[in-house]
């Protein structure tokens, strides 16, 4: 059994066919599926499409490359959001200095506040990070405080140095479909990543519609195809899928309270 920890299920092409994309899921083997929000917006219909699927958990919060009609309002009523029932985290969150403008005052203050609605409401994070790692560990370990922070680096993007850090502060890691691609410098690191990091760590997800695994690449991705993903991790880690299923599931429920 998979849970797949990222999957952007809300996007109306998706949301159109849901049921036959969650019952491919199911038939994968897929248990549960979050559903991180990237804005306000999308956290209100995240949080009322989980009410009618099963399957699906969400998590809401303002992602680091949506913030063009970021409001200060929006927070608040974020923290409110969180309360909603099969609400199990604050994310999609994060810092995100690849797509040219941001505004790097902004993320940090927006990323930083959602931190601490977290940590007040109880709630793990799901973190974005992308090319901005710098900046993302040192708030991250600010906002840390011995451990009352908890969380997924999703689509790890940093270091084997910060993987470590990661695992060290209790926070779980995870890769999306683009380690079964072509090895190149960037996989290689991934792989280091993999083998150093124990499976009680790491976590599965697709990231669904983007970066789908081989066979399927060109594709729109979605949550029955984290197998494949798996599978690859599995062989990194010389253990079965099943057993690697099985670890990430639990390492998944404990981390989210499934
Ligand atoms: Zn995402």
């Amino acid at each position: 059994m998979f849970i797949d920890t990222h999957a952007h299920l809300n996007y109306p092409d998706i949301v159109k066919n849901i049921d036959d994309v969650l019952l491919r899921a199911s038939d994968s083997g897929v248990e549960s599926i979050i559903v991180p929000a990237t804005t306000y917006k999308t956290s209100i219909e995240i949080v009322e499409l989980v009410q009618k699927h099963k399957m699906l958990y969400a998590a809401v919060g303002i992602h680091p490359t949506e913030l063009k009609d970021f409001d200060e309002s929006h927070l608040p009523k974020i923290e409110e959001l969180a309360k909603e029932s099969k609400v199990l985290a604050i994310g999609e969150i994060g810092l995100d200095y690849y797509w040219e403008p941001y505004d790097r005052e902004l993320e940090i203050m927006v990323l930083t506040e959602q931190l601490r609605i977290a940590k007040r409401a109880g709630l793990p994070v799901i973190l974005h990070n992308r090319k901005s790692t710098d900046d993302l560990m040192k708030i991250v370990k600010e906002e840390y405080e011995g451990g009352k922070l908890k969380g997924q680096f999703h689509s790890f993007s940093a270091g084997p140095a910060e993987a470590k850090e990661c695992v060290e502060m209790g926070f779980y890691i995870s890769f999306t479909g683009n380690i079964t691609y072509k090895p190149n410098e960037g996989t290689y690191i991934a792989y280091d990543i993999v083998k150093q990091t124990s499976a009680e760590h790491l976590l599965l997800e697709t990231d669904t519609p983007y970066l789908p695994p081989v066979p399927y690449r060109g594709k729109q991705n979605e949550p029955s195809y984290v197998k494949h993903t798996a599978a690859k991790i599995a062989e990194l880690k010389e253990m079965s899928v099943e057993e690697l299923g099985r670890i990430t599931t639990e390492n998944a429920r404990r981390l989210y309270c499934i």
